[in-house]
């Protein structure tokens, strides 16, 4: 080794001791006499303190610029009470060398990396190299290596093994397009990345190991969205001969300890995690992935107005749709134009507008829709909501779906913009009672909800033939702070079962054969009763450290049109090897608008 020491780790009880460190320059003054240079290892910062006298390192010292790398051998020392820096962990001491080598010369960083100042994303990405070495940017990743770290332990104990699966393979829908990679030998074929190694794990319980895990990478070709990435790190693991129960249990366990020891010391909010019905979930917060950190809940008042004659209401209940509600306390003085933005963000969720209905003290009311409403339906809009004198109902009347996506974005701008959330809070929920099929009306068939493996209720077996979208799945999704961290399954782990679904997803006995023949051959061999779930790595991390940007726990990410701007990928490849693949470039295809 070059060096026997870290600069971070150096305390006042080394004084006196003789150390070898290397490092990069993080600062460097020199005051004509004496040089100062902060150098910087990967355990921290310890100051260097280079006197004229001996000429040689001073010299070196002199050259130095900021991020040379260095090699400096010396002794460790007090530092004079006045010279004592209380900010730096290493700030009652300074190392007086004897030799500073230079290791390597290094170009000017593309921006500085000794303080925090705002740099544009792409350059960072682009200089990640640099742009790791900045204070916070590597403790993340370190921290995502302790957090995997602790689930690889924590799974080993519980007698879990590690096993890769192939990331060559075939399609696995998770409900994103593939990655498909040419293959040379089998001119015209080609591979399909894993959307998740779903497929391999259930094969792997047919093949009798009971409980199986995997750091897997997957990949998901979907347009990019704020904190959608393409290629992700799934905590994956399955177990057989289990229900539910089993899985949801032993995840919790393990995200109970994620979240003490990780998740900088804030609380959970509640444990055992709250339990949401996925109904119930979108039919108060209209989404399912709550954000339970705070109210703000919806009720449902189409029984109050359903005679009313303000249009609105009554037009959208005679549709067939429904009137929501959120009161929201304390908030009936909110100016017009927070109120008017507010119904530009409902409109981002489909909605036509957003009414609102003050209640001012003395029975007064603010709100420009009062005059259409009646005493009666006004008053039981208040009962209904439990509003009190000060609060304000925001009301969205359209179809559920509309109501359901205008009204949660509503809900989240309102938890931000009046400062509702506990920022010390972990808040993890299970959303279970997911129904098994989704009807799609433009391709005039039902799809899977989640994946075409998940399990169903046994007694909602008839429903399959009479009325398939009533089907109760088995799937369980974790959220944490209104992110969903994880879902999965108790899987269908006989053939007849997994082919009824597969038809009503309008799979011909062919294409059945063609895209899942494996598992459902397998599935004849002895399969086990199965079930598991997979939590995604990044996502965990970015809520543990509270950063809004999924890049941020990323090493090496993608920028968010999807391209690496380190490596300049996806990039063209050469007629060579466009020729040896069999591949010809089309013309880039139309889009449609
Ligand atoms: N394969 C599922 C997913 O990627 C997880 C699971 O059901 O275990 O979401």
């Amino acid at each position: 080794m070059l060096k026997d020491a870290y600069a971070g780790d150096l305390t006042l009880d080394d004084s006196g001791r003789t150390v070898r460190l290397a490092g990069w320059v993080h600062r460097r003054r020199d005051h004509g006499g004496l040089i100062f240079i902060d150098l910087r290892d990967s355990h921290g910062i310890v100051q260097v303190v280079v006197d004229p006298d001996n000429a040689a390192a001073h010299e070196a010292a002199h050259r130095a610029r900021s991020e040379w790398v260095l090699g400096v051998e010396g002794v460790v020392r007090q530092r004079s009470a006045d010279t004592v820096n209380a900010d730096m962990p290493t700030g009652d001491i300074e190392v007086v060398p004897t030799s500073v080598e230079v290791l390597n010369e290094a170009l000017t960083p593309p921006f500085a990396v000794n303080d925090e100042s705002e740099v544009d994303e792409l350059v960072r990405l682009r200089h990640r190299y640099v742009d790791l070495r900045r204070p916070g940017v590597a403790e993340v990743i370190r921290l995502r290596h302790e957090v995997v770290l602790f689930m690889r332990q924590f799974l080993s104990e519980r007698g879990f093994h590690e096993i890769e699966t192939p990331t060559l393979i075939k399609s696995t829908p998770e409900g994103a397009r593939d990655f498909l990679v040419p293959s040379r030998l089998q001119h015209g074929h080609f591979f399909a990345l894993p959307q998740s190694p779903q497929i391999m794990k259930e094969l792997l319980m047919v093949g009798g190991f009971e409980r199986y895990f995997q750091m897997a990478r997957c990949y998901r070709d979907e347009d990019t969205r704020a904190n959608r990435i393409v290629e992700l790190t799934q905590l994956d693991l399955e177990m057989a001969f289990v229900e539910e129960e089993d899985v949801i249990s032993l995840v919790e366990e393990l995200f109970t300890e994620v979240g003490r020891r990780f998740g900088g010391g804030r609380r959970l909010a509640q444990t055992p995690f709250p339990r949401i019905d996925y109904a119930d979930a979108m039919a108060r917060y209209g989404i399912d992935r709550p954000d339970l950190r705070f109210g703000l809940e919806f009720v449902d008042v189409s029984d109050a107005v359903r005679e009313s004659e303000f249009q609105v209401f009554a037009g959208a209940l005679a549709g067939g749709g429904e009137v929501r509600a959120m009161r929201v306390p304390g908030q009936v003085e909110m100016a017009r134009r927070g109120i008017d933005s507010l119904v530009e963000v409902a409109r981002g969720g489909g909605a036509k507008g957003l009414a609102n209905l003050g209640f001012l003290a003395g029975g007064e009311l603010r709100s420009p829709i009062a005059r259409f409403l009646s005493e009666e339906e006004i008053a039981a809009l208040r009962t209904l909501t439990a509003a009190e004198d000060g609060d304000m109902l925001f009301l969205v009347a359209d179809r559920p779906e509309i109501v359901s996506a205008s009204m949660a974005l509503v809900r989240e701008e309102l938890a931000g913009r009046l400062e509702l959330i506990d920022p010390d809070v972990l808040s993890f929920a299970w959303v279970t009672g997911f129904p098994l099929l989704e009807w799609k009306p433009e391709e005039e068939r039902w799809d899977a909800t989640h994946n075409p493996f998940c399990g169903f209720v046994e007694e909602d077996s008839p429903l399959l033939e009479s009325d398939p979208g009533a089907v109760r799945s088995k799937q369980y999704d974790l959220t944490l702070n209104g992110t969903e961290i994880a879902g999965g399954s108790v899987r269908i782990h006989r053939r007849a079962e997994q082919e009824q679904v597969l038809r009503l997803m309008n799979y011909t006995d062919e294409e059945m054969q063609d895209r899942f023949g494996v598992l459902l051959d397998a599935l004849e061999y002895g399969a086990p009763p199965m079930g598991g779930i997979a939590a995604g790595i990044d996502r965990v991390l970015m809520e543990l450290v509270g950063s809004p940007n999924i890049r941020d726990v990323i090493a090496f990410p993608k920028a968010s049109s999807g391209s690496d701007p380190l490596m300049g990928s996806p990039q063209p490849v050469g007629q060579d090897q466009l020729d040896e693949l069999g591949l010809r470039i089309a013309p880039p295809p139309q889009v449609k608008g």
